[in-house]
């Protein structure tokens, strides 16, 4: 008997996953906070928390890029061929919030932090090569708490083309030869249009028996006959999943599957769209931690009246504009290339610089668009303030400080930064496609719903439409505009309701349902 309460962690403490608790593995080229150059690393930190959460035995495995602190070393030493060379791995590990994290170390990975995916394309093979063939292994020789994952229940999580070897590697090394039957692989497409091209004489490179080349070779118009990595792991993965029902549904079209739109609706039946929740500790603004100095403040549902206009005030201020709370302060925060549609921005700048508000915009990637960012500010300097490069703090700061941010983008699998906006009280403006048609429900002014606006053509004017409807209800229907913002903080966006559906992705897996 005891009459001390019980604590909420020991009521909640039976695994909402049940009888399916399982051995999960997520592997990734990019982990948050350690390695990030877009969503995928921010997945790879999130969702095996999440599905911890749920009570399964989760780890991860990502490279070892720079000297994290944190980490041990646990003085264990293995070697793989890749390419003919024999290369030594140590692995590193932590343990954070119920999941083991595993970093493998090698030569070939450190002093990449900046450069994750850079250099010769059979040298990113390489490193890919040994992040698998380690990986595939890593419940074999990893203690985590002491004891090895081993494979009863396990299921690997593997991430785009880089880590689509894997679930090749546990077929011809494992299972082809009657070991590690039951375990299964699931193969997550975050973004198609990056999938390890290369002439087919870099199977070589792969280091598989060479019946299995059918499985890499393909023929398109692009490319001619080519190797094709992800073209691989989607054959051989257990299950398929995509980070949006909107994705999943135009990754089978001729457009939008990049030259495997064959192989995806071949492999229709194993493949599931779910939309990627947000690390909510991380993206709060109640809690924000970048909101904590140089005037921010936090601010939740209750203070966005105060808090917000801080932020707004704090970001103009911060970026030299006019302190104008009556102008409405856009922004765009991403990767500068094609896919994310700056360029359509650009085209509409003589627009918005002829309105009263002001555009803010944050990123990086390629050069001349960089270059197209800082001329925005030369020339429009009353108006535009462009920051270039990777500021996780800026990001946060802008996104908490803006009224609507921008995403123009021409595909976008899941897209996050609309989801950090929504729970910020920014309204999000953005084209109708992928994981953004999923998640920006478009503002219906008769009924008072939806979440912000969105366009059906990656085109300046279809731009400028949005943008015009968005800054008439800003200026003139203040009670709409703080609707919009109430009913995107209100969302459930956490990674919680993602995992469930994960989970459910992977008790298919193991039953072959
Ligand atoms: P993608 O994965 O295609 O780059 P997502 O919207 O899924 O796009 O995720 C982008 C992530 O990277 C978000 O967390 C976003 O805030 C962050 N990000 C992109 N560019 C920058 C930048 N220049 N500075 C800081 N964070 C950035």
């Amino acid at each position: 008997k005891t009459d001390v309460a019980p604590k909420e962690e020991d009521v909640k403490s039976p695994p909402l996953a049940g009888l399916n608790v399982m051995n999960v593995i997520l592997v990734a080229a990019e982990c948050a906070p350690w390695s990030k150059t877009g969503g995928l690393g921010d997945v790879a930190g999130a969702l095996p928390k999440a599905l911890a959460r749920r009570g399964h035995r989760v780890m991860v495995v990502v490279p070892r890029y720079g000297n994290y602190s944190g980490p041990q070393e646990i003085g264990l030493r293995k070697r793989y061929k890749v390419d003919g060379q024999d290369m030594e791995v140590t692995y590193y590990l932590t343990y954070i919030d119920g999941v083991d994290f595993v970093f493998i170390d090698s030569p070939i990975f450190r002093h990449r932090e900046s450069n994750i995916y850079g250099g010769e394309r059979a040298d990113i093979l390489k490193r890919m090569v040994l992040l698998c063939k380690a990986a595939v292994e890593v419940p074999w020789h990893v203690p985590c708490g002491g004891v090895c994952y081993g494979d009863g229940n396990l299921v690997f999580i593997a991430n785009d083309w880089h880590t689509a070897l894997l679930p090749v590697y546990l077929k011809a090394y494992y299972r082809d030869n009657g070991s590690m039957k039951y375990t299964r692989s699931v193969l997550v497409i975050h973004n198609i249009a990056h999938q390890g091209r290369g002439p087919v004489d870099e199977f070589r490179i792969v280091d598989l028996p060479g019946h299995y080349v059918d499985l890499f070779r393909l023929y398109d118009l692009v490319g001619g006959e080519h190797l094709n990595i992800f073209a691989a792991g989607l054959k051989t993965a257990d299950r398929v999943v995509t980070v949006s029902h909107g994705y999943s549904w135009e990754l089978k079209t001729l457009e939008g599957g990049w030259g495997l739109h064959e192989i995806i609706n071949e492999n229709d039946w194993k493949l599931r769209g779910i939309v990627n929740g947000i690390d909510t500790e991380d993206w709060n603004p109640e809690v924000d931690v970048h909101l904590k100095s140089d005037g921010y403040t936090n601010y939740s549902l209750e203070t966005l009246n105060m808090g917000k206009p801080q932020c707004k005030a704090a970001l103009q201020k911060e970026l030299g504009l006019p302190v104008r709370p009556e102008v409405p302060v856009v922004a765009f925060i991403g990767r500068l290339d094609h896919q994310k549609g700056v360029d359509i921005i650009a085209e509409a700048i003589p627009w918005m610089v002829s309105q009263d508000m002001q555009l803010v915009m944050l990123g990086t990637g390629r050069s001349d668009l960089e270059d197209m960012l800082r001329s925005f500010q030369g020339n429009h300097c009353g108006k535009v303030r462009s920051w270039v490069g990777f500021s996780v703090k800026m990001a946060h700061r802008i996104t908490a400080g803006a009224d609507v941010l921008l995403m123009p983008s021409r595909f976008e699998p899941c897209g996050l930064n609309q989801l950090y906006a929504m729970m910020y009280g920014t309204i999000p403006l953005v084209h109708a496609v992928g994981g953004l048609r999923d998640t920006v429900v478009p503002f219906n002014p008769y009924e008072e719903s939806g979440f912000g606006w969105t366009f059906d053509r990656a085109k300046a004017g279809k731009l400028i439409d949005a943008l015009r409807n968005c800054f008439n209800t800003f200026w003139n229907y203040k009670e709409s505009w703080e609707g919009l913002q109430r009913r995107g903080m209100l969302q459930d966006l956490s990674w919680d309701h993602a995992a469930q559906l994960y989970e459910e992705v992977l008790v298919a897996a193991k039953y072959q349902w």
